[in-house]
């Protein structure tokens, strides 16, 4: 199927090749053992300008879209889980500061991402709307030179990491009262703490942490689009960038177990009756129906990255089903793979233990897989999704 994608792509997951090789699966293990942030994969990626892959070309960047992003975070998931949503996590970041980026905000935000220097993040999800992260709770007070800014975000990927946060708001201020509004926050904003890390089944390695903003002052230019505009940047930009970088992710772990299920097959034998693993009828069975779950997957993703890139009609429901896919992909694979794996993959913390902790984050990070099967029914008949 790679031979189907533009040639400047192919390129760029090239390069991230061979960076997941040299640099970034030598620590993978160390990661999630450690629940380390990966600062050398994203350091890596920097220098070799793969932070600024949703970065339009004219300020520095790759210009690439919804194909582009979940062929290079599939690339490194496959690899390093965590750096994968970290790095998905910045590009979907990136994608929503660049949507309606000012002058200001180009200068001092896409050029430095570009140049490799800035990573940015998503802060939406709150406690008291959970799984609905379109409706946050943290208010946004305006003031003749700025704005005022107070609530707790959680479960902030790249959380006290990052260069800067997209945080999403709600209005106070009488004549505004209920806009929702999305903002730039610096990582040194007065008013911005850090609560405990949590720790997490799988992905250890991205430092989610919650957010305190109390009180915390950001200048005007640093509004994302017009007062109000929030709901726009959440259903046009933040979910199909983040659905496509995760189902990128998901679909590198997929890879990542059927890769480690053919290995299995091919090096086990008994020494009682020599037979090998592969020989075995119920096991091929098992192993084709992994193969074709993820060249289904593969294809329902690629296919969602072209029709979102390319504006088509139809493209929502295909948006919206495939992070659903390649998350039940991804947990189905790990599961097979740990059964043909046998003993030592069932040992604490064996490389298919990880990926099927890592795979799990696939059903509850929002939107999540019972939402989106829900909002895809929904698109398909023709209903808003909300
Ligand atoms: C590894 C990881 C990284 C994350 N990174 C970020 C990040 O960088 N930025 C960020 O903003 N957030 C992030 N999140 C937050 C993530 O989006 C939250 O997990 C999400 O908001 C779910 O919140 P909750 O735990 O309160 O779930 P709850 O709201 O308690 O939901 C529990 C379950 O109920 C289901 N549910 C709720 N309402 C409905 C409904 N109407 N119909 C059907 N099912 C429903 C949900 O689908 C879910 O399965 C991350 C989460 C994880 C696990």
């Amino acid at each position: 199927m790679e031979h189907l994608l533009p040639a400047r792509l192919r390129s760029l997951q090239e390069i991230t090749a061979a960076l997941v090789e040299t640099r970034i699966a030598p620590q993978a293990s160390l990661v999630d053992e450690t629940s380390q942030w990966p600062a050398h994969s994203m350091k890596a990626l920097g220098e070799a300008g793969l932070l600024g892959l949703t970065v339009p070309e004219a300020f520095g960047g790759h210009g690439q879209g919804l194909l582009g992003l979940s062929v290079i975070t599939e690339t490194i998931a496959g690899a390093c889980p965590s750096s994968a949503l970290c790095f998905g996590m910045h590009c979907v970041g990136t994608a929503v500061i660049a949507a309606k980026a000012t002058g200001f905000q180009q200068e001092r935000y896409l050029r430095e991402i570009a140049e490799g220097r800035h990573i940015t993040t998503l802060a939406l999800s709150e406690h008291g709307s959970g799984a609905h992260f379109y409706l946050p709770e943290t208010t946004l007070d305006v003031e003749s030179d700025g704005f005022v800014i107070s609530g707790t975000k959680q479960f902030v990927t790249n959380g006290g990491q990052a260069d800067s946060y997209v945080v999403s708001t709600v209005a106070r201020s009488e004549g505004d009262s209920g806009d929702f509004s999305c903002v730039i926050v610096d990582r040194d904003a007065e008013g911005v703490t850090w609560l405990d890390h949590w720790k997490g089944f799988g992905m250890r390695g991205n430092s989610s942490r919650p957010m305190r903003l109390d009180q915390t002052r950001v200048p005007q230019e640093n509004l994302l689009g017009e007062k109000g505009d929030q709901v726009w940047y959440v259903f046009e930009v933040v979910a199909p960038f983040f659905l496509m970088a995760m189902a990128g992710t998901y679909l590198g772990l997929a890879q990542a177990a059927l890769d480690a299920a053919g290995e299995h097959l091919r090096a086990r034998r008994y020494s009682h009756s020599g037979e090998s693993l592969r020989d075995v009828e119920s096991l091929q069975v098992r192993y084709a129906e992994m193969w074709t779950a993820v060249q289904k997957t593969r294809a329902l993703i690629r296919e969602a990255g072209r029709r979102g890139d390319t504006g088509h009609p139809d493209a929502l429901p295909w948006i919206l089903s495939c992070k659903a896919d390649a998350g039940e992909t991804a947990v189905w694979l790990a599961n097979e793979a740990m059964t043909i794996c046998g003993g030592a993959a069932y040992r604490d913390n064996s490389r298919i233990a990880q990926i099927l902790r890592d795979a799990r984050a696939a059903h509850v990070m929002s939107p999540t897989t019972d939402l989106l099967k829900q909002w895809t029914g929904r698109s398909l008949l023709g209903l808003p999704l909300l």
